[in-house]
């Protein structure tokens, strides 16, 4: 690969790097292929399966003990594609307080804190369900659904599953 600046060679390292594209200042990701350039120091991040690595940092956040941070909550409404008003008008309050929640003007109470994350958790789960490989895994599981309706097994095709999500 070549360096789009000045035409020398990229060579790939793997190094830990500090996720800031993300909007968030505490994520590091470990090990990420970075190109660097050996005659101008130019380099290039590759980050890989993206839709997949925000969802886990959403998990993460939601899960988390203390209260959002604004970055967090912005983060959590942008990967699930949301605008502010959408999210202002879900929960009762206006677009100039969701700013200010993520601006960490006016921070997060408890009470707003519980219903973002039950908000953001029913979306990351819908979204989830809409990821190609685990729609493709919850469709082939609802098609070989045994009929019986009592208590019917869950049946997980495991294999399928991790070739479909590493593929
Ligand atoms: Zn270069």
């Amino acid at each position: 690969m070549k360096c789009s600046n000045c035409g020398g060679t990229l060579k790939k390292h793997k190094e830990n790097y500090m996720y800031k594209e993300s909007g968030l200042d505490n994520v590091e990701l470990i090990g990420v292929p970075v190109y660097r350039c050996g005659k101008c120091k130019e380099s290039m991040v590759e980050i890989q399966k993206t839709i997949e690595l925000h969802s886990v940092i959403s998990f993460l956040i939601l899960t988390k003990g203390n209260n959002l941070s604004g970055k967090e909550a912005r983060f959590l409404r942008k990967n699930l594609g949301l605008t502010a008003e959408h999210l202002a008008e879900h929960l009762g309050v206006t677009r100039l307080t969701v700013t200010r929640w993520e601006t960490a003007k006016k921070p997060l109470n408890n009470d707003r804190d519980r219903a973002l994350r039950a908000f953001y958790t029913l979306k990351r789960n819908n979204q989830l369900a809409q990821t190609p490989f685990i729609k493709k895994l919850i469709e082939f599981i609802i098609s070989n659904r045994p009929t019986n309706p009592d208590n019917p097994k869950l049946r997980i095709p495991t294999e399928e599953f991790f070739d479909c999500a590493t593929a």
